[in-house]
């Protein structure tokens, strides 16, 4: 017999089941400034993986930093901090992820607890690999490199942008050319094509989003200056919040 009580339970067990498919993250109320934290996971170890999302949280431009994805290559967090904390970007919403691999950077190793490394866990062309570059046992096998995932398929940023290092130059990473040279202009780097990698995270938004372009940018060796970070920072802003403006590439 169909009552009232068991439609009403069904509904929310079907809002219930659309909220686990769509894989709802956490998000915090918006601070005065517009900006929120999103819980994006945890790590192998159970560290947090959050993310800021900050801007014009209903702008149609989407962008994604993402700070540090090997534990090894921490220069880039300090860009992704000062994004966050600065005063949101008008027209973007923009997404920052300061630490994706949190284990990998409290034990300063490139893979995550579990010797993956997360930049060759990624779907398109993964490869098993082993040693340093280990890719895990198949694609997405670690909660990293799936909350990045999830992340990404839900935002769609149009613009991606993944420090590394310490190669010191902007990869030509597959996306929109002219977006990695604006980049590598404003950032003050130089621009090369390096290997493009089985299982990349890079290979994989710029092969789903054909308008979309992901890069990676590799800081040099070290800790940025306060003044190179703001640099970077700068950069950020600039391409992602008009990457259509090629005028003076
Ligand atoms: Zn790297």
């Amino acid at each position: 017999m169909h009552v009232r009580g068991g439609c009403a339970a069904g509904a929310l067990g079907l809002v219930l089941l659309l909220c686990i498919a769509a894989d709802c993250v956490a998000a915090a109320p918006a601070d005065p400034l517009g900006r929120r934290t999103v819980d994006l996971g945890s790590s192998v170890d159970g560290r947090a993986i959050r993310a800021v999302e900050t801007g014009d949280l209903d702008a149609r431009q989407r962008a994604l930093v993402v700070g540090c994805i090997h534990g090894n290559e921490p220069a880039g967090i300090a860009v992704a901090n000062l994004l966050a904390h600065a005063a949101p970007p008008a027209e973007l919403d923009l997404w920052i992820i300061p630490v994706l691999n949190p284990d990998g950077v409290a034990a300063g190793t490139r893979g995550d607890a579990r010797g993956v490394d997360l930049n060759r866990n990624f779907p398109w062309r993964w490869q098993r690999l082993h040693g340093v570059f280990s890719s895990g046992s198949k694609p997405l096998s670690e909660p990293e490199s799936r909350a990045a995932y999830r992340l990404i398929t839900r935002v769609d940023p149009l613009v991606s942008i993944w420090f590394h290092q310490h190669e010191d130059v902007v990869d030509e990473s597959g996306g929109r050319l002219a977006i990695e040279r604006r980049f590598a202009r404003l950032a003050g780097l130089g621009l090369a094509r390096l290997p493009r990698e089985p299982g990349s995270a890079v290979g994989w938004e710029n092969h789903r989003d054909s308008a979309a372009t992901a890069f990676v940018v590799e800081l040099p060796r070290g800790a940025l200056s306060r003044q190179r970070a703001r640099r970077l920072a700068h950069a950020v802003v600039g391409v992602t919040t008009d990457p259509t403006d090629d005028s003076r590439r």
